[in-house]
């Protein structure tokens, strides 16, 4: 079986989903709405890996819509990623970096999302003339680094990734290409039944321009034998992989999880990145994002029982005026740094606010 016609078999319905656990009529009015305004999508892989008999499975809660989801505080632009678009589908926020979102698919539908405005819905956003950014990229030569993310990247057919990284790796001023992925996570017969992607992706590492994969991974659960298997795979390709995690309530909100999560991932080959603090997105901010007092708390108490390598990550904020460091509390203050900017002027600014415990974004101290 190729690995399309794989995914055609995802759960993408709340009828299907009554075969794994009890939902009541109303709940089943509720969630199928839910689904509707946002797609469900989950690989029978992925399906495999939850317990439904604990009803507080994390990998449940992050891929199984809730009624939570009916809270709308927040916003669906947090990072205002309108004003970084500089035509669909190319962002340039941080000077050295462009953004490329390649498609509007995942394997599945993580619901914490903070592109939920589009995941699954629609193509608006979508890249629709990669040559029109390889022009950009050439003629703006402070881009040292391409990210192409979406969605999920592999989800494109292995041709298109072989376009992308042709015409990529042959700008002299690109240092190395980047993905955003979970899909190892989530599918990964996308890498076991593609040799051929493994091959490309070999290729223009080897032969033209390092390739970074940044893997997306919030849980140990979902450190399978099976994401080994695509680590190692990539690994001996070539590739170097780095994770990031996003902090979220009744998922991994425990130092225990934490710190387990970071050494296995080390112990896998992939090197600690960043842990995001989970933006205040509409329909996500209720279920799923801590305080940062919280969050900075815990992710102190992980860092204790953490060797060094493991706990390189950073724990930021992708605000919209930039990547800001949650640095420490002291008294009644909390720290920053911008890690990065969107605007010069913050580029490494230092500076603090006096706390409030239930604040979970930078805009809620004003
Ligand atoms: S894999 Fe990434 S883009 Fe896709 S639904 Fe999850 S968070 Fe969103």
């Amino acid at each position: 079986m190729t690995w399309q016609k794989e995914l055609k078999s995802n759960i993408n319905n709340i009828n299907d989903l009554k075969k794994y656990f009890y939902i009541s009529k109303r709940e089943c009015i509720l969630l199928k709405k839910i689904v509707k305004r946002h797609p469900m999508s989950v690989s029978k892989f992925y399906l495999s890996l939850i317990n439904f008999e604990d009803p507080e499975d994390p990998l449940k809660k992050m891929i199984i819509p809730s009624l939570e989801e009916l809270n709308l505080t927040g916003s669906y632009d947090t990072s205002d990623e309108k004003s970084n678009t500089k035509f669909l589908g190319f962002q340039h926020k941080y000077s050295q970096t462009g953004l490329l979102l390649a498609t509007h698919k995942c394997a599945s539908y993580c619901r914490f999302c903070f592109r939920k405005r589009m995941i699954g819905l629609s193509k608006e956003e979508i890249l629709q003339n990669l040559s029109r950014a390889i022009r950009y990229i050439e003629n703006h030569k402070e881009i040292n680094n391409v990210l192409i993310s979406g969605g999920d990247p592999f989800m494109l057919s292995t041709k298109i990734i072989a376009d992308f990284l042709e015409k990529l790796t042959d700008i002299p001023s690109l240092d190395f290409i980047r993905f955003g992925t979970k899909i190892p996570v989530y599918f990964p017969n996308r890498f076991l039944l593609d040799e051929e992607l493994i091959v490309i992706l070999k290729k223009y590492s080897k032969r033209k321009k390092k390739i970074y994969i940044v893997l997306q991974v919030e849980h140990p659960k979902e450190i399978t034998k099976e994401l080994q298997i695509v680590v190692n795979k990539l690994i001996d390709s070539g590739i170097i992989l780095n994770s990031q995690t996003v902090l979220l309530k009744g998922v991994n909100d425990s130092p225990e999880i934490l710190s387990k999560l970071q050494n296995k991932l080390v112990s896998i080959g992939v090197n600690p990145y960043y842990i995001f603090q989970c933006r205040p997105v509409k329909r996500v901010k209720n279920s799923f994002q801590l305080p940062l007092y919280k969050g900075y708390k815990i992710i102190e108490e992980a860092k204790k029982m953490l060797n060094g390598h493991s706990k390189r990550f950073k724990y930021v904020m992708s605000h919209k005026t930039g990547k800001i460091e949650i640095l420490g509390i002291m008294n009644d203050e909390i720290y920053f740094k911008y890690h990065q900017a969107k605007d010069k002027k913050n580029s490494s600014r230092f500076f603090k606010k006096k706390l409030i415990k239930s604040a979970g974004w930078l805009d809620d101290f004003d």
